[in-house]
């Protein structure tokens, strides 16, 4: 006997839940890989008790043009991206959002001409993140809308979206459209040490971060944006204050616990001088990340028939040394002609993955999550070796 259940919200989230010898291989990137580290040492630091009357005003910092923002949570974040050194903070505004799919949304509000007669094209270059189109199109707006690959973009005036390291794909990218009345939103969720070498410290106009993936904290929806120019922050900040009177400061408690504890993690570390990585959230995920893409390519090299992107190396400036990447998510092809659909011939073998058309590609490359848990991933590349 076997259950599986599949929770659809729009198309985009896919929860699979597996008994007995049925599938794997959940499908919306959940980051349940870290929970191993959260219950080690660093775990306990990062425990947070609020009592009863704390956090009940609407109201974080009046002073502040985000006035939802729990200076806390500010100063942790700037702590963290100081220590990774993987975007610039002097002289921007931290605004923080739901997860970073509310700030996508507040930024796409922002940059929007309010007056323009036509809605604004947002493009990001195919593959693209698989909830850009139905977040950017859901509400349908006069201000904005989906226009697919921004390779394909004729025109001067939209928004691109740039993804990087990307997912679906794992590639390093740059904004392909010039134009000087185009916007950008840098979607840098993905730029941690533990998924790519920090080759340098970004600064542009807008970019968003997220626990989810930096932390492995999705479930505490808390997301970060960097934003340069302040009539821009204060538009953005409104779209929180509008939807949602800010942000939970429960949530944003947390999240400044959490991170004040991956950043004391290492400052302990240089004090200590002590061995181990067992306080190192980074290289903790780095190596474990390294380790499941190397159990994937034997997984591929033993099956004989599936592809992936090639391995890239680069000098990391926060650990100081040379390294792979390892993206989040693998983009698996087929060299099987006769494979036309790649997520039923998957499924067929009793592996759930995410069709490469959810991403503006075709069916014969999928998407896998490379964040489950240990027990699922092990399930996985052992059924995708026996695949002939
Ligand atoms: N951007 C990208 C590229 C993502 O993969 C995700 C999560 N899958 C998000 C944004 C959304 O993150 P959050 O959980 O903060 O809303």
């Amino acid at each position: 006997m076997y259950s599986f259940y599949e929770l659809s919200m729009t198309e985009t989230w896919q929860i699979s839940i597996y008994q007995d010898d049925f599938t794997m291989t959940e499908t919306c990137g959940d980051p349940t890989m870290f929970e191993t580290f959260w219950r080690g040492p660093i775990g306990e630091s990062a425990t947070l008790v609020i009592p009863g009357y704390q956090t009940m005003s609407y109201f974080s910092d009046v002073g502040n043009l985000c006035w939802f923002l729990e200076p806390g949570f500010e100063r942790e974040v700037r702590r963290l991206h100081r220590l990774v050194g993987n975007a610039a903070i002097e002289g921007y505004h931290v605004l923080v959002g739901t997860g970073s799919s509310q700030l996508f949304q507040a930024a796409l509000y922002a940059l929007a001409p309010p007056t323009a007669d036509a809605p604004v094209s947002v493009v990001s270059t195919t593959p693209f993140y698989s909830m850009y189109p139905p977040l950017t199109d859901f509400l349908n707006s006069r201000l904005y809308r989906w226009a697919g690959d921004a390779n394909a973009f004729d025109g001067d005036d939209y928004i691109e979206v740039i993804c990087s390291p990307s997912n679906p794909d794992g590639s390093i990218r740059e904004a392909v459209l010039k134009s000087k009345s185009g916007k950008d939103i840098h979607d840098l969720a993905y730029y941690w040490p533990q998924y790519t070498p920090i080759t340098r410290m970004l600064a542009h106009d807008i970019m968003l971060f997220t626990v989810s993936k930096c932390t492995g904290h999705a479930g505490t929806r808390i997301g970060w944006a960097l934003v340069k120019d302040k009539e821009v922050a204060q538009k953005m900040s409104k779209f929180m204050e509008q939807s949602t009177i800010g942000v939970s400061k429960d949530a944003q408690l947390r999240a400044a616990k959490v991170l004040g504890a991956v950043t004391d993690g290492y400052e302990h570390q240089l004090a200590t001088a002590a061995g181990g990585d067992a306080n190192l959230l980074f290289h903790y995920a780095r190596q474990k990340m390294a380790q499941r893409w190397r159990a994937l390519r034997a997984a591929v090299a033993a099956s004989g028939i599936f592809s992936l992107p090639d391995e890239v190396a680069g000098f990391c400036a926060f650990t100081k040394d040379t390294v792979t990447s390892n993206p989040a998510f693998a983009w698996l092809r087929c060299q099987k002609q006769e494979v036309e659909d790649l997520e039923s011939f998957l499924r067929a073998n009793k592996i759930i993955t995410r069709s490469g058309t959810k991403f503006g590609a075709d069916q014969k490359v999928v998407r896998i999550s490379m964040v489950d848990t240990d027990e699922a991933f092990g399930i996985f590349v052992n059924r995708l070796a026996a695949i002939k």
